[in-house]
Parts: structure tokens; C-alpha cells; sequence
């Protein structure tokens, strides 16, 4: 049986990884599936819209997925996996699916009951897709640690980081998403306290992924939109994968095909080339107080990222 390889976007949310995501997810070696921890809540439970504009349930590609791995989707019971999600797969419990003799007998019970939904899931992604790598950006490492325990999976990491500034400011911007049939709705917010300490938090959790994957690559979104060809190559080489053209990057910008993303960024939603640059609007609207509260949050991993030394 083929190992099934998952290549992982991994770290603090609002860090840029729609956007690499979306270009990675353009190269026929791989397969885009976007934040598939959601897809229990924001699949079958909201029945949002797949990154290829047709409502999660009505979807051809997620059809074919869960026929293959459960047989259909009616035989999910996605209230239940919520509730086993959140017995099991919470940040404060990473350290509970890192080191096996943490785990008491029923949390041991219920997370191999998660590892298999799991292992069933991205078996199922892989088969149907007929594609190399199973591109994920869920990003939470507590999901990750579990799901590097999936059967007949390899699961390499993208650390991909975005200064702690910039990722306050986003997650104060309220942002218009449209990703149900029936309603508008907002990304969510948060202040810069709450950002500032999750950003710490997650980064550190997500390098502990690093002693237990194959390939463990750290990309800090500055670096990748300066220089985007260079960043992709990079991680292609770490996959011992030499053939990626980055055929959709020419003048950095891109052209999108048609792909099956749970949740993201609203660009996941947009057609057509796409300028990559920079976005340093922080710099100018994010008041110095905040710049003050952030700084001081996160400085010890600002410092070793390089974010103070330019
Ligand atoms: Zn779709």
C-alpha cells in the first residue's frame, strides 16, 4: 500500500497560508483540501461552501471522498466526531498526543477512535484525488499530532510564520466572508492580547512537531511573498520532489484552477491571477499601543524569528 504523504501548513492563524496554500494546491502533484479539521463543523454541520463555489454537501469531490470512507455521508455522525474533537484534540492536550504515556485508558480509548476517522479521511482524500501529496493548512499542531498518528500516513511540516504585529492587526480587521448559501457572514476577531498570546502558544506547539516529522520546513510569510519561487522550490526540495514547474507563478501572480478547500481566506474564492506582495498595512494602522502590547507578548520568539533585528 502507498504511504499516503500529507504535506501540512502548520502555526498561528491569519499567518498568509491561504495564499500559500493556494498556489502550492496549483501543482498537479498535489491536492488542496484546506482546513479539513473544520470540515465536521463547517461541512456537515453548516454545509459552507467548497473553495469550488458548489455547498459542501453537493460537492462531487467530498461525495466521492466519504462514500470511499465511510460510505456516504449520511453515515456520519459529525455531532459525535465534534464532541470526540473536543475530548481529544485541544491545544492543552498536545502534549497528551505527543507522549503515549501521558494518556490515561479513556483518553487513550477516545483518540484512537479520532486516529481512525482520520486515518479513514486522508486514505479516502488520497485514493480519489489519485494525487502525490495531500495538501492540508488546518494548522492547529494539536491536530497535527494527531493526525501524524493516522495509519499508512507521512506527515511533513510547513512552520509558516507571519510577524506577530501583523497577525494582531488581522484578526482586528473585519473581514465580509460569503461561505453559506444563505447568509453573509464575518471572519472572526480578536484582540490583540488574546492574538498576540495564541501566536506564542501555537508557534511553540508547532515546533514540537519537528522531531516527529519526516520533513520540518520554517517559512516566514515576509520571506515568501519577497521571494516566492525561491520559498516553493525549497519546500518541493525538502519533499524530494524535483518536478514542480510553479507554472502559475509568472511575475508573481497566479492563475487558479478549480480545487476542494474547506474553510480559509475569502481569496480561496477568487478566480484568476493574483498579485503577491507584501502586506505591511500594519505598519501604518496598527496604533503604537498595540504595536507596545504584541511586542512585549511575543518578543522572545519575534527575537529568534529575526522580526526585531530588521
Ligand atoms: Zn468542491
Amino acid at each position: 500500500m502507498t504511504t499516503v504523504k500529507i504535506l501540512a501548513i502548520a502555526g498561528a492563524g491569519r499567518s498568509g497560508s491561504t495564499l500559500l496554500d493556494k498556489i502550492l494546491g496549483q501543482e498537479e502533484n498535489i491536492v488542496s483540501v484546506g482546513e479539513l479539521d473544520h470540515v465536521w463543523d463547517a461541512g456537515f454541520r453548516k454545509n459552507l461552501l467548497c473553495s469550488c463555489h458548489t455547498p459542501f454537501k453537493h460537492c462531487r469531490f467530498w461525495n466521492d471522498v466519504f462514500d470511499e470512507a465511510f460510505g456516504g455521508m449520511h453515515n456520519v455522525n459529525a455531532d459525535e466526531i465534534m464532541r470526540l474533537k473536543l475530548s481529544v484534540d485541544r491545544a492543552i492536550f498536545t502534549p497528551s498526543i505527543a507522549i503515549p504515556w501521558l494518556r490515561t485508558p479513556k483518553y487513550s480509548r477516545e483518540l484512537n477512535i479520532y486516529v481512525d476517522i482520520l486515518s479513514k479521511l486522508y486514505n479516502a482524500v488520497h485514493k480519489i484525488s489519485n494525487t502525490r501529496i495531500i495538501l492540508d493548512s488546518s494548522k492547529s499542531p494539536s491536530y497535527l499530532h494527531a493526525l501524524r498518528l493516522a495509519k499508512n500516513t507521512e506527515l511533513n511540516i510547513i512552520h509558516l510564520v507571519r510577524d506577530s504585529r501583523a497577525v494582531a492587526y488581522s484578526w482586528q480587521r473585519k473581514k465580509l466572508i460569503t461561505q453559506s448559501q444563505e447568509k453573509e457572514d464575518y471572519m472572526p476577531t480578536q484582540n490583540t492580547a488574546q492574538s498576540s498570546l495564541q501566536w506564542s502558544v501555537r508557534n511553540v506547539l508547532t515546533y514540537s512537531l519537528k522531531s516527529f516529522s519526516p520533513s520540518y520546513q520554517l517559512v516566514r510569510y515576509e520571506d515568501f511573498v519577497k521571494e516566492p519561487k525561491t520559498i516553493l522550490a525549497n519546500i518541493m526540495t525538502n519533499l524530494n520532489i524535483d518536478n514542480c514547474k510553479f507554472s502559475c507563478l509568472t511575475d508573481q501572480s497566479l492563475n487558479r484552477t478549480e480545487v476542494h478547500a474547506i474553510l480559509g481566506n475569502p481569496i480561496r474564492f477568487e478566480k484568476g491571477p493574483i498579485c503577491i506582495r507584501a502586506d505591511m498595512e500594519w505598519k501604518e494602522k496598527l496604533e503604537t499601543r498595540e504595536k507596545f502590547v504584541s511586542t512585549a507578548l511575543t518578543l522572545p520568539l519575534l527575537f529568534a524569528y529575526g522580526y526585531l533585528q530588521e
